[in-house]
């Protein structure tokens, strides 16, 4: 934790620091306080921070020390397959999540070599944030709901809401609201149908939903607008926005 504790404020829960390596995103980088820049210009006051596919742990940790604000920071580690260190890196920092891509690893999350990072993440209380996508046999919702079936103690966050297209969200959705999943959580970043949000929300409640934008790939304030268009009461607006992530990072506890 960055910074002194908060109530209230919109909290960002899916952010990347760093410079990116796949090639399709062209070597995009942002240095954490031009990140926090853009966020605070936004109107965001706290968010999670994470690596990008570089998976720079040891970068961004070292970026936090010598930050000084003004939005505050929790940062999810970064895990590899088979990573056996992974306890050790968790107790070394303040920790408030663990990120698995999937994709970027060429591992389903349901897969062992996944273990030591789920199983560190439990040990620890620590949510695990999973990238899912389009592609099914690799990073498909399903599979993350097999593995939240698999680890009933451990919380998941369920990024892009299960796969950026609506016909994934919603079957995401239903898929976590049949299987009466009570520790997964689905991040609403880079979803732009304002409409399969608000029908998801409708699905699983609005407290499991959380506010994510995926920023340094996208902009903040364009994924602010798609749960602005939702038009949800005071109360389920302010748990997407930030009170969900907040209770679940624990960022309200310093
Ligand atoms: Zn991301």
């Amino acid at each position: 934790m960055v910074g002194s504790v908060s109530t209230g404020g919109i909290f960002d829960s899916h952010v990347h620091v760093g410079r990116w390596v796949l090639p399709d995103f062209r070597g995009h980088s942002t240095s954490l306080e031009q990140s926090a820049a853009v966020l605070a210009s936004s109107g965001i006051d706290g968010a999670l921070v994470m690596p990008t596919d570089s998976g720079d742990n040891a970068g961004l940790i070292g970026s936090l020390a010598s930050y000084a604000g003004p939005v505050r920071f929790a940062v999810a580690a970064w895990a590899i397959p088979d990573d056996s260190a992974i306890g050790g890196l968790l107790d070394a920092h303040d920790f408030r999540a663990v990120k698995i891509h999937p994709s970027f690893c060429r591992v389903p999350v349901n897969h062992d070599s996944w273990s030591p990072a789920i199983s560190a993440a439990r040990q620890r209380g620590l949510p695990v944030i999973v990238h899912c996508g389009r592609w099914q046999e690799m990073a498909g919702y399903g599979l993350l709901l097999q593995a939240a079936d698999a680890w009933p103690d451990v919380k998941f966050v369920m990024a892009h809401m299960g796969g950026d297209s609506p016909s994934l969200v919603l079957s995401a959705a239903v898929g976590v609201a049949s299987r009466g999943l009570r520790n997964v959580f689905m991040g609403t970043e880079s979803i732009r149908e304002y409409w399969i949000v608000a029908e998801a929300i409708g699905i699983v409640g609005a407290d499991r939903v959380l506010f994510g934008s995926d920023h340094n790939l996208n902009s903040p304030v364009s994924f602010l607008a798609v749960i602005d268009a939702i038009g949800l009461d005071e109360q389920a607006r302010s748990m997407v926005l930030g009170g969900n992530a907040r209770k679940l990072f624990g960022f309200d506890n310093g």
